[in-house]
């Protein structure tokens, strides 16, 4: 919307406002006129469907016309209540009005008038009745009568009709005033009408059929900015020349492993050297649920990669998982002859330096590390592959930037986040999806339990008796230190506690996101080495820590933490052979949390579960896109406009590859477009 001075008029000019309301609508995020046209209805209520008293149904929501035939009659039964009563009929059958609590429609009422009323018919026999009908005389034009209504979301000060007229007032404005951001030649192609027809029927439909075309018209427009948006930070086209890599026989690197690949690990790495093979740049997203087996593809990869003479790079979100990937994938490598350096942000200054020269100069084959691979003065000699592992922790820039580093390096992205298609289209359409839809063999599921303080003492004899056995157990809180105002377990104040008392005698390590990165290490360290048999934490070790022996994860306050998070935490169990639990603590009483126990009770599935949690979530935010940075929907519902999105995604692709943003045709959609880069698409992250 252009921001000239009707559409950035402040709110509360806008006749029915004020000073009072503009605050209340600013909670909405309703500041000026264009906030308030893009505010759009949540709903809308038919008070369009015409008819005959004695035909109205039951239950059925509808608007008559009819003439008052008694005078409306007052009563006050009780304090607090009063109630107006009338009669009125169209002819064909007489109906009762009733209205609570509303006096002043006494007033608006006289004996032989005709008005039309709304509302729901209640049907007793031969008698027909209506509580609280919108009533408006039948010769005016029908503002609150006789159409469609929008119904908009509220807050405290604004009533629904206050907001119908603020809306009303402010498109009054604007009409006609809406600049076509979108090219009749494109509008024509995907059959969109014109903006400010939208704007109209979008608030006030004339009929559905008007408003569908609305809504499609502005759904698509916001799904096209935002796609063309993310290309842009991307800073890629569609399709780009990449590395063509030659056949490498894999074997010595597979005979080396302690076990077969799976037929999913197989067939996703089939994909992979394809991609690699082919002159096109790879650009895949391997997704995959915890304990899949991402991090082995990972190593073929680049394997592949350095037989080819390139380098790669393995970026990871967390010191901790970097440490443990090169724990685990230097040895192999350097059994096999290749070189590979470890990089992360708390080394010593020379160690850094040390590594940064061998890469430079090509003598390191591999780099693992944190932000720190991406850092200005990290040159590399050859980079041919980039991998990001649980990339969702890391922006669509960080990625870009890495990408940078080589000519135009293949890029493998790992996630175990279960990204819904209509998401995973929006945020990488670009990107080709390979997913590991097994897990391993001879692994026993992870049994969990949801369960209550009363349980406690008895989980601690579980651990005891687990740690007797060998085994070692996390226990995960959602807070670092206790807190004044939040009442959730903190894992100082629990580990503290537990040492003491509950878990005396057992050696209990905490580690959270506060401690300096060499602490974290050493922690870890201690109980990946089996130093420690308890690991209180936070979410510090939610992403991707691999350590077979632990078999038990507790979760404190398991109500606080997202579905989602609760399984790549209940993940860092049930990786080796022992038979592995998960115990939430559910220190809510409330129905939802409940019932979203009950669905990590019941399912190890984290596409299943992904999904009940976003049933369970409601449309407010219906696919986290705001966990994921990019800027909240006005319109787009990526659940239902699906069909639209694919239509988006071709006129996408017409408009990069035949380079359309530069001709005149799309002057004002570029324009839009670079107004958005610098405000809302600014430091998009994929999480
Ligand atoms: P994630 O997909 O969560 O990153 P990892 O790559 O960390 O999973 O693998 C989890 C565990 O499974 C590791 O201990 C790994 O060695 C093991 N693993 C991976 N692939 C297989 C396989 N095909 N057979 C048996 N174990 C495997
Ligand atoms: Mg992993």
């Amino acid at each position: 919307m252009p921001f000239n001075t009707v559409f950035s008029q402040p709110i509360k000019y806008i006749k029915g406002v004020g000073e009072a309301r503009a605050r209340a609508l600013a909670k909405l995020g309703i500041f000026n006129v264009s906030d308030a046209l893009t505010f759009f209805p949540r709903e809308y209520e038919d008070r369009s469907n015409l008819k005959k008293i004695s035909e109205a149904q039951d239950g059925e929501e509808c608007l008559v016309k009819a003439t008052l035939v008694s005078d409306p009659v007052e009563s006050k039964p009780r304090r607090n209540l009063s109630i107006v009563k009338a009669m009125a009929s169209d002819g064909s059958a007489f109906l009762n009005l009733t209205w609570f609590n509303q006096q002043y429609i006494k007033n608006n009422l006289s004996k032989g008038s005709e008005y039309l009323f709304f509302g729901k018919v209640k049907r007793n026999g031969m008698f027909l009745k209506m509580h609280n009908p919108v009533l408006e005389k039948s010769d005016g034009h029908g503002r609150m009568t006789g159409r469609i209504m929008p119904v908009y979301s509220l807050t405290k000060g604004i009533t629904q009709n206050n907001m119908r007229n603020i809306i009303e007032n402010a498109l009054n404005l604007a009409r006609g005033k809406f600049e076509e951001v979108l090219p009749k030649s494109l509008r024509q192609e995907f059959k969109l009408c014109e903006v400010n027809f939208s704007y109209e029927h979008i608030h006030f439909p004339q009929s559905f059929t008007h408003k569908e075309e609305a809504r499609k018209r502005l759904v698509f427009e916001e799904l096209l900015l935002l796609q063309l948006a993310l290309i842009h930070v991307k800073g890629s086209s569609l399709r780009q020349k990449g590395i063509q890599f030659k056949h490498v026989d894999m074997s010595p690197l597979l005979d080396k492993l302690s076990f077969t690949l799976t037929e999913a690990q197989k067939k996703v790495f089939r994909e992979i050297e394809a991609d690699m093979e082919s002159p096109a740049r790879m650009n895949r997203l391997v997704q995959g649920d915890v304990g899949s087996g991402k991090t082995i593809i990972a190593v073929l990869a680049l394997y592949k990669a350095v037989k080819n003479g390139y380098q790669g790079a393995f970026m990871v979100p967390t010191e901790i998982l970097a440490e443990q990937h090169y724990r685990n994938i230097e040895p192999l490598f350097n059994s096999l002859g290749i070189c590979v350096k470890l990089l992360t942000g708390s080394m010593k200054k020379r160690e850094k330096e040390e590594v940064k020269r061998l890469i430079l100069e090509g003598k390191a084959d591999v780099v693992i590390g944190t932000h720190a691979v991406i850092e200005d003065d990290m040159v590399f000699n050859q980079l041919g592959l980039v991998i990001t592992d649980e990339q969702h922790r890391f922006g669509v820039r960080q990625r870009a930037r890495l990408s940078a580093k080589g000519e135009s390096p293949d890029l493998l992205v790992m996630t175990a986040t279960p990204i819904p298609r209509t998401l995973s289209l929006v945020l990488y359409g670009d990107l080709d999806v390979s997913i590991i839809d097994m897990l391993p063999p001879n692994r026993k599921p992870v049994k969990t339990y949801a369960v209550d303080e009363s349980m406690r003492e008895r989980i601690y004899d579980f651990i005891r008796k687990n740690v007797a056995d060998g085994r070692q157990a996390y226990i995960v809180c959602p807070l670092v230190e206790d807190s004044e105002e939040i009442e959730a377990q903190s894992a100082e104040g629990l580990a503290e506690r537990i040492r003491d008392n509950e878990l005396k005698g057992l050696r209990v390590g905490l580690i959270h996101g506060k401690m300096k990165s060499q602490e974290k290490d050493q922690v870890m360290k201690d109980f990946v080495e089996g130093n420690l048999d308890v690991l209180v934490s936070t979410t510090v070790i939610e992403v991707g820590v691999n350590v077979p022996n632990a078999n038990i994860m507790v979760v404190e306050n398991a109500e606080r933490f997202g579905l989602s998070q609760l399984h790549q935490l209940r993940g860092r169990v049930g990786r080796g052979e022992h038979q592995s639990y998960c115990i939430l603590f559910n220190q809510s009483k409330s129905k939802i949390s409940r019932q979203r126990m009950e669905i990590m009770v019941k399912s190890n599935d984290g596409f299943v579960i992904s999904e009940k949690d976003l049933e369970l979530r409601g449309p407010g935010d219906i696919f986290g896109v705001r966990q994921h940075g990019l800027p909240e929907f006005k319109i787009a519902n990526l659940y239902r406009d699906m069909e639209i999105l694919k239509d988006v995604q071709r006129a996408v692709e017409k408009i990069i590859d035949n380079n359309l943003l530069e001709e005149s045709e799309y002057g004002p959609l570029k324009k839009k477009l670079d107004s958005m880069y610098d405000t809302q698409i600014k430091e998009l992250s994929l999480n």
